[in-house]
């Protein structure tokens, strides 16, 4: 693990994330066990039982900044396996949300894939599939990746050129309004 920064410590870090997640970081004790079955560990700058030390530290900088947090892929083995019955993975969640708050997002695809995913079903009501990798490529500035496969998942009726209709679609139109309502009241 790096060396804590004591320069950086944020003292009210873990206060927010606990009353955000609704989790108890201070619980845990660093058994390793959401390490020991979390799939992307070897993929993870930071592993999560060191992301969830460095919350009780205060570091907070160094979580927000991280690559893990953006790299999980909300699989829940973590909070299945942890002794102290913290929703781990609820934590990498508003971790995420923080990230994104605070700009210091280090996953630039993965954050434009989740806006090509959200604004997909805000606009159908369900996912388009063929427009969420449109916009996502558009975003990510490779317009042309994976554009030869196209015609073949057309064909195989795996992806459909145009979005449909939902029952419903309404409804979740409403779902994203009412949130959007919430951010400002509390902003
Ligand atoms: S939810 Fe994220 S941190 Fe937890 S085990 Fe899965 S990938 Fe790892
Ligand atoms: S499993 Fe729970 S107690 Fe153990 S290190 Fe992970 S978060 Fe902490």
């Amino acid at each position: 693990m790096e060396t804590i920064q004591v320069e950086s410590i944020d003292k009210g870090f873990i206060a927010t994330v606990e009353r955000e997640s609704g989790q108890q970081v201070a619980q845990c004790y660093q058994c390793g066990n959401c390490t020991a079955g979390c799939p992307l560990t070897f993929a993870f700058d930071i592993p999560v039982h060191q992301i969830m030390r460095l919350l009780q530290v205060g570091q907070k900088d160094r979580v927000l900044r991280s690559h893990a947090i953006w790299l999980c892929a909300t699989c829940e083995t973590c909070t299945t396996r942890c002794p102290r019955e913290i929703d781990v993975a609820r934590v990498m969640d508003v971790l995420r949300i923080l990230s994104r708050r605070a700009g210091t997002v280090s996953e630039q695809g993965v954050r434009a894939f989740y806006d090509s995913f959200l604004d997909s079903v805000k606009s159908h009501g369900r996912l388009y599939e063929l427009g969420v990798i449109m916009k996502y490529n558009l975003q990510t500035k490779r317009p042309f990746t994976d554009a030869a496969l196209g015609p073949k998942l057309l064909g195989k009726g795996k992806i459909h050129l145009l979005p449909g209709t939902i029952k419903g679609a309404g409804a979740v139109k409403e779902i994203f309004k009412r949130f959007a309502h919430k951010r400002r009241n509390e902003g």
